[in-house]
């Protein structure tokens, strides 16, 4: 069976600065595969790569069509939604005001989709008349993803989702992305610098050094090789 999202050979550049060199890399439908690397290995310029939100060449295909020419907002609405680093809630607005904007690519009432955010995130309901940039760094990243899943998304782009969290915070948010990989089916593309609990959270993983995969496998196995526990899990 075909991917559900397939890289080959993508490069992409800031200007003059190269931060790709020839990334092939796949998501199977419904999966959870994470991208591993340090600082500037290019972890978030391959996500960015497939919103096109940056320079790039290469074959990038979404669910059997390419992605190479599309706008971000049409990838979007092909079924990618993308949580950048930082958050990317809109701290002047309410919760209740963060989820609708994130429906804005679908036609249709979203009664069913505030359900569904719910059931993932039930603090979400008594809160939704705060404003979003008064939330605890875990809420917002909560509600960045909930946002995001409010456009009903095949794949869920994830930027570090962790970053500045505290590990109990942490372990609740993967709990949930896993909880909504298996209850409706949503496949997921984690880039984490977190190492042990992407690969937790993931069948398959990426290793990215210097803007190209330096080695990729099941999740399981990559746990076990000498140089990825050195290098990103520090055993
Ligand atoms: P981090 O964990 O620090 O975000 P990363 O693995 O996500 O690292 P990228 O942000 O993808 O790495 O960066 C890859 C390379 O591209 C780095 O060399 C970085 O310096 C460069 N780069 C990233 N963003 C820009 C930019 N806006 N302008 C110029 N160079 C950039």
């Amino acid at each position: 069976m075909a991917a559900l999202l397939e890289l080959e050979d993508v490069h992409a550049r800031y200007g003059a600065v190269r931060a790709l060199h020839g990334v092939s890399l796949e998501v199977g439908e419904k999966e959870i595969a994470a991208v591993l690397g340090a600082n500037g290995a290019g972890k978030t310029t391959t996500l960015r790569a497939i919103s096109n939100t940056v320079r790039r060449s290469g074959a990038i295909r979404f669910a059997g069509k390419s992605l190479t020419r599309r706008t971000p907002e049409a990838i979007v609405r092909l079924g990618v939604a993308h949580v950048p680093e930082g958050r990317g809630t809109f701290a002047e607005l309410t919760v209740d005001e963060n989820l609708r904007l994130g429906a804005y690519t679908r036609r249709g009432s979203i009664k069913d989709d505030l359900k569904r955010v719910r059931e993932l995130f039930p603090w979400i309901e008594r809160r939704r008349d705060q404003q979003a940039g008064t939330l605890s760094g875990g809420e917002q990243q909560m509600l960045a993803i909930a946002r995001a899943i409010m456009a009903r998304p095949r794949l869920l782009l994830l930027d570090e989702p962790s970053l500045g969290l505290a590990p109990l915070i942490v372990s609740e948010l993967f709990r949930i992305v896993n909880e909504l990989n298996e209850r409706e089916g949503t496949a997921v593309l984690v880039v984490e610098q977190n190492a042990n609990i992407a690969l937790d959270a993931a069948t398959t993983a990426y290793v990215l050094e210097a803007g190209r995969v330096a080695l990729s496998g099941p999740s399981a196995e990559l746990r076990e090789n000498d140089s990825v526990r050195r290098s990103y899990l520090g055993y």
